[in-house]
């Protein structure tokens, strides 16, 4: 386990997902109704308690009220970027150690059967 897959809702962050058996209809507002519309965008979202800037995230925003909307899959995207990002600002790999991958001989990994 390195990270807890977990999206905190603060009161301060727009972003909101959706949980499945809402009457409503999928593209639908939750605020106001009005039919969402996809948007591209940038998105912040806490990693370890640090703000992390997705720029260029999907999502569903509402024309009427700004509503932001992320489907599951794209808040699993947008959790998944923010953690990459995380990385790559603090000069981690998000490919475990990068000393272990360097020194790992370039050989094709067969099957043990
Ligand atoms: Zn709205």
């Amino acid at each position: 386990m390195t990270q807890k897959a977990t999206l905190k809702q603060t009161s301060g962050q727009h972003a909101r997902t959706v949980r499945g058996g809402s009457a409503r209809p999928e593209d639908a507002c939750p605020a106001c109704g009005t039919l969402m519309k996809e948007a591209k965008g940038s998105l912040k979202l806490p990693v370890n308690g640090e703000q992390i800037t997705v720029p260029s995230a999907s999502h569903l925003m509402c024309p009427k009220c700004g509503e932001v909307v992320l489907r599951f899959q794209e808040a699993k995207r947008l959790h998944e970027d923010a953690i990459a990002l995380y990385r790559r600002k603090h000069g981690l790999s998000s490919a475990g150690t990068q000393s272990a991958w360097r020194h790992a001989p370039r050989r094709p990994s067969r099957p043990t059967d």
